[in-house]
């Protein structure tokens, strides 16, 4: 009897462990055939014209498919590696190789479900698994068009009611390849964009790879024994290790969440079970919710009017947007957030969530111009979180308490109450002391010749009032949701 040839088609699930589609595969006798493709309208632009993919994700994603490559070769297979379009490619492969069946892990939202879509009308016989959340969609305490739209309500039903199922293991060795070209990995510039230049003051040197986040998850966790005070120290801005920054590794699937969730109860085992490590998986469950979230509003996540369908009277101010993406906004918290991620591809959650409200609530500009930006940067990005969080801060999302904004003056004064995090990122500012640093436009006009610093000249003038604008914005929201109530 001939072997079935199943074809293992990885999109974000770069990894050997905690892979079904793979395990399933192999449990199967089935040849195997490891494949990727660098699906080139993921190099293109988003719809305000930013590259789809920065250059710090697109590295991230080459080191991500290397190191799998490396790893299958280990084990005596290989990744083959094409660019285009899958909906082309897959059929090709499959046409050439007299391939039976094609596995992968699904996905969500519109641009990869078109995909999927694609390739089932081209006769192509696909076989879907689940794999990239903590709680298996099949686990979930009710359908996903039930899923609660508050996440305290999801989280309190998925932790009742729902389990998490151990990672599957990685295979110890695998069936040789048939003939096929394996293909080369693109260069950066093949993709039409410029090497990342890294920034000495980033956070944490981000590798992509599975064996660099499984390196990464050994340092938070056993190395550096981090995780015991992560719930302390997870709100802070500077440094590698006030967070676990397993974000890029998950979003890509190099670290899967149940992968991750096993080594967590090790700990707990082994060294301690307290507050801390609860809050890593319940912060885990963010990630999750966002996924089934999305997949339960289907395209609304993208709509300007967000998931509560309000209709906003957003800005399209380019000159403050554009102040805005720049760090130059004259608030020294969003403006050293905003060069951080400029220069590095990451910002910590707050940073994220305290630039986000002020491009909303107080510029009063359109939201998805701000998501879009990130999507560009983060080297983390993934479209369920990005977007639901977006959604989520500009108020058109799943937060039930209305017009909320960030203080951004008392956020700056609670979570970097010396300014390190803002003298990191402001080196205009490195002179002021801590009382001055977090509201610079009041420095007296001698204060601002002694400590150098001159408003309108070194460091902007604040582009608007906090408070003043805050205010007027919430009248434009309150009148989209006057509108629906
Ligand atoms: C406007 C905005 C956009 C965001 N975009 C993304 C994105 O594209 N990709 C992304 O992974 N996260 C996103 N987040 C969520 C969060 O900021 C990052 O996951 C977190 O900062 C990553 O750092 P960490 O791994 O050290 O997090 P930790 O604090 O160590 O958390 C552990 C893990 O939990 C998950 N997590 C934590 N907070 C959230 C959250 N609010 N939503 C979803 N998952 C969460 C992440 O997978 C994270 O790696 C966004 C948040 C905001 C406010």
């Amino acid at each position: 009897m001939t072997k079935k040839r199943i074809l293992i088609w990885y999109r974000n699930d770069l990894r050997l462990h905690d892979c079904e589609p793979l395990y399933n595969a192999l449990e199967q006798k089935a040849q195997i055939i490891p494949f990727y493709c660098f699906d080139s309208r993921d190099y293109g632009k988003t719809s305000y014209g930013f590259p789809k993919t920065g250059s710090y994700r697109a590295q991230f994603i080459i080191e991500s498919v290397t190191d799998l490559r490396n790893s299958l070769q280990q084990l005596s297979s290989n990744l083959i590696i094409r660019q285009g379009l899958p909906e082309i490619v897959i059929p090709e492969i499959v046409k050439q190789l007299k391939i039976d069946l094609v596995y992968y892990h699904e996905e969500v939202t519109t641009e990869e479900l078109a995909v999927e879509t694609e390739l089932d009308k081209l006769g192509v016989d696909l076989v879907a698994f689940w794999g990239a959340t903590l709680h298996h969609i099949d686990d979930l305490p009710f359908e996903i068009s039930n899923t609660p739209e508050i996440y305290t309500q999801f989280r309190k039903q998925v932790e009742k009611s729902s389990i998490v199922n151990p990672p599957f293991p990685p295979p110890k060795t695998l069936p040789q390849l048939p003939e096929i070209e394996p293909g080369a990995i693109p260069k950066i510039a093949e993709l039409g964009l410029e090497p990342p230049v890294y920034d000495e003051r980033a956070a944490l040197h981000f590798q992509g790879g599975e064996s660099a986040g499984k390196a990464r998850l050994e340092q938070y966790l056993w190395q550096e024994n981090l995780l015991k005070d992560y719930k302390q120290t997870r709100n802070k801005m500077l440094g590698a290790d006030y967070s676990s920054k397993f974000s890029p590794w998950l979003a890509r699937g190099c670290l899967s969440p149940r992968y991750i969730y096993e080594k967590v109860q090790k700990y707990e085992r082994e060294r301690v079970k307290n507050d801390s490590t609860y809050w890593l998986i319940f912060e885990l469950r963010w990630r999750d919710y966002f996924r089934f979230i999305c997949s339960k509003h289907g395209n609304k996540v993208f709509y300007q009017s967000g998931i509560k369908g309000l209709d906003i009277d957003w800005k399209e101010d380019w000159e403050r947007f554009t102040l805005w993406q720049a760090g130059k906004t004259g608030f020294p918290l969003v403006d050293a957030n905003m060069r951080e991620i400029s220069a590095t591809g990451f910002m910590s959650n707050r940073g994220r969530q305290n630039v986000a409200s002020f491009l909303t609530k107080n510029l009063g500009i359109n939201w998805q111009m701000g998501a879009e930006w990130f999507e560009s940067l983060l080297i983390d990005y993934d479209v369920c979180s990005n977007w639901g969080n977006w959604n989520y801060v500009a108020g058109v999302g799943n937060d039930a308490r209305g017009f909320r904004f960030f203080n951004i003056i008392k956020q700056s004064k609670d979570y970097d109450p010396e300014g390190k995090y803002l003298r990191h990122w402001l080196p205009e500012l490195a002179s002021l002391p801590a009382k001055k640093i977090h509201e610079p436009w009041q420095l007296s006009r001698e204060e601002q010749s002694k400590f150098g610093v001159i408003l309108g000249v070194d460091y902007p003038q604040p582009v608007v009032n906090l408070f003043k604008s805050a205010k007027a914005n919430e009248k434009i929201y309150n009148a989209a949701a006057n509108k629906v109530d």
